[in-house]
């Protein structure tokens, strides 16, 4: 059977790489909308999920020392004063980069068409897709499709036209600095800062014995910035951390701020099914969820496994979206629960700090 992929990030190379140990699918497209090595993005957390499912996905990588360990949160005031110290199960900070490069390697047995875009489906009377049409005008024929194409998805639009992301009430600015010393002194600690009057928090861990990956999450009903320029991302936080913790200073002071990104954080309130006959949907495509769970890439890991399992034993069409109607069934309660931690835990972001501790920003 022929799989085509929609999407070349987390979920579509994780699906790429599960899609190897499914007997029966002898041959699988990608289809990317980034040119060929235009990496982009900073790093993220790879929870105990993520991690056991890359074990079964793509066991040939040692993941655990990809990235960083990480196993203690501290939550802190502005000045660096802790209000909470919390051991964690081990989990990991890679850079998107070398991880999304590990996965495509697991994935190499994967046709991928880099810069082409997705523009549309082409589907039977019955509702099932038989090939998608890119935006150059080409089109491409399969048997089972799988959506990866990431919080602002085409193809969910397609199919769910009536499920739209939810206005942006958090900004997140990503960057990575380049500080051995505070790289060293956090070690396996993740560190966020507080603002006394909620709203706002700036997050550090290291990413490697050089690299610390930094990001600040700020209100944006209170704070609109013109543009994502590097001065304009750059002079609107050092207006706000005069008085900040010496490490905050530190990591800003090793940035190179044109490399940093600015993201409008936005959920998706959880879909009535993550797949339409033979095409699911999988990761932010199928449930986008707030920064404060970390279970972005975690959940796209997690979604990839579960289809590969779902699909060891099928043998023809009907099969297909059997399989594809399981996971669905299998995949929408992890999903509601997301979207709720999502939520409280922004509420709680947003509540100064008299009226509310910061709470853990990682959901299991
Ligand atoms: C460039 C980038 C950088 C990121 N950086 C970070 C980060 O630093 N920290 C963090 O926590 N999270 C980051 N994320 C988000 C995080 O990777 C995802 O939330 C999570 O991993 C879920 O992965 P996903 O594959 O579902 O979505 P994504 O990682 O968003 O991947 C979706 C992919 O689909 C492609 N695509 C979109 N539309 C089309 C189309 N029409 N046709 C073909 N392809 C299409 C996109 O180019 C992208 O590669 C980043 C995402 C992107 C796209």
């Amino acid at each position: 059977m022929r799989s085509i992929i929609i999407g070349g990030g987390v979920a579509g190379c994780a699906i790429a790489a599960a899609l190897r140990g499914v007997s029966g699918m002898h041959d699988s497209m990608m289809i990317e909308k980034r040119a060929a090595n235009d990496p982009a993005g900073m790093g993220f957390i790879l929870m105990p999920n993520g991690l056991a499912a890359l074990d079964a996905i793509a066991p040939e990588f040692d993941w655990r020392s990809a990235g960083r360990c990480i196993d203690r949160v501290t939550l802190c005031t502005h000045d660096g004063v802790a209000l909470s110290d919390t051991t964690i199960d081990p989990a990991v900070c890679v850079s998107r980069e070398k991880f999304l490069r590990m996965l495509r390697e697991s994935a190499s047995d994967t046709t991928t068409l880099e810069g082409a875009s997705f523009e549309g489906l082409e589907r039977s009377s019955n509702g099932s897709t038989t090939a998608v049409r890119l935006e150059d005008g080409a089109r491409v024929e399969g048997d089972l499709f799988f959506g990866c194409d990431g919080a602002r998805s085409k193809v969910r639009t397609t199919l769910f036209p009536h499920a739209l992301l939810a206005p942006v009430a958090v900004m997140e600015i990503v960057s990575i600095a380049e500080a051995p010393a505070l790289a060293a002194r956090l070690g396996t600690n993740f560190r966020k800062f507080h603002d006394a009057e909620g709203g706002f928090a700036i997050g550090l861990l290291a990413e490697s014995a050089t690299r610390v990956v930094w990001f600040v999450q700020f209100d944006a009903l209170r704070w609109t910035l013109a543009n994502a320029s590097a001065e304009t991302l750059s002079s609107f936080i050092r207006e706000r951390i005069a008085y900040w913790a010496s490490e905050v200073t530190e990591a800003f002071n090793a940035t190179d701020f044109t490399k940093s990104h600015l993201w409008p954080t936005r959920d998706l309130a959880p879909l009535a099914s993550l797949a339409c006959e033979n095409l699911a949907l999988v990761g932010d495509a199928a449930h986008a969820c707030l920064p404060f769970t970390s279970q972005g890439a975690n959940g796209a890991l997690v979604d990839a496994m579960i289809l590969r399992d779902e699909l060891s034993a099928v043998c023809n069409d009907a099969d297909v979206c059997r399989a594809f109607a399981r996971y669905s069934t299998q995949r929408r309660p992890h999903h509601q629960r997301m979207f709720m931690e999502g939520r409280r835990l922004r509420a709680a972001f947003l509540a100064p700090l008299t009226q509310q501790h910061p709470v853990l920003p990682l959901i299991a």
